[in-house]
């Protein structure tokens, strides 16, 4: 992808993963800044991005040709929450739905896992938010043995086929994992405890999943190995600073936007030139 780089770097080049290539977590710096500093610079170059996707996204919506899927993930505390605030603040609240996965419902259970995905997918001229995902179904499923597993395996290549699906139909999909180190974790979920605006954030059950991290590293290391395609990209970006996740992220939406071009559609030529008294 051609990226205008006025910091000098490539988020997008730096944070792919490139179809077909493995993926070791523990080799990614989960507090990595690209060198760059929380200064001034940075700021207006967040700003500009901002306001650039803003402009874009009016565009996109105008057009009214394709969709954009976003799919956040991330361990616990991640900042899945934070991304879409700090990223979407600014954009046209019409034009971009959130949707939350949560624990299935007894009405979704009975269904394939890609029911509820599918309906939530974004329409055309709309950016649809995945806050958890379907990944879910080959992350926490995988980690809590709750299907056996020949029935998860098969899901990778489903996945694969239903993204492939999205994307034959206009969409276009840019999936995120926030990469926190553990470490940061634990800061987190002990804010969490100690911040009053913070309680509601905190599930006993996340101290249980803490305990399952190295399961979850796995998980995700092999979603993110099997279903990075050239259609649907996975980018791995480092999250312990909330500043350069929120960055990159924008910055990678940005150029993928502006890759697409969207116009404002012309006036109807039969309607010809009037004039309003
Ligand atoms: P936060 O990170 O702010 O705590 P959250 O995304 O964890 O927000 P919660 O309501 O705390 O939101 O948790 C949602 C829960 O639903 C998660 O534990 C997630 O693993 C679970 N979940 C989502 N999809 C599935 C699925 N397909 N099967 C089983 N559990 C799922
Ligand atoms: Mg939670």
């Amino acid at each position: 992808m051609k990226e205008q780089q006025p910091l000098g770097i490539s988020f997008h080049e730096r944070h792919i993963v490139h179809p077909g290539a493995s993926v070791d977590l523990g080799k990614v710096d989960a507090g990595d800044k690209a060198g760059l500093k929380k200064n001034d610079q940075v700021e207006e170059e967040m700003d500009r991005l901002r306001a650039e996707l803003d402009d874009l996204q009016e565009r996109f919506y105008a057009w009214d040709k394709r969709s954009l899927l976003i799919v956040l993930q991330a361990m616990d505390t991640g900042g899945k929450d934070g991304t879409i605030e700090a990223v979407m603040h600014g954009v046209n609240p019409q034009g971009v739905n959130v949707t939350s996965f949560k624990t299935p419902t007894a009405e979704e259970l009975a269904h394939d896992f890609l029911w509820r995905v599918h309906k939530a997918a974004p329409a055309r001229r709309m950016i649809g938010i995945f806050n958890r995902s379907h990944y879910e179904d080959v992350l926490v499923v995988r980690v809590h043995n709750l299907v056996p597993e020949e029935v998860w395996r098969q899901r990778y290549d489903q996945i694969n086929h239903f993204e492939r699906l999205l994307t034959d139909c206009g969409t276009v999909i840019l999936k995120f994992y926030l990469h926190i180190s553990k470490d940061e974790q634990a800061k987190r979920l002990q804010e969490r405890l100690d911040d009053p605006k913070k309680h509601w954030k905190f599930a006993a059950g996340d101290l249980k999943e803490r305990e399952l991290w190295d399961d979850y590293t796995a998980a995700y290391q092999e979603a993110l190995a099997r279903c990075s395609t050239e259609g649907a990209p996975w980018y791995v970006i480092p999250a312990n600073h909330n500043w350069y996740r929120n960055l990159a992220v924008t910055s990678i939406i940005v150029e993928a936007l502006k890759k697409l071009n969207p116009v404002y559609p012309p006036l109807d030529p039969s309607i010809g030139k009037i004039v309003i008294s």
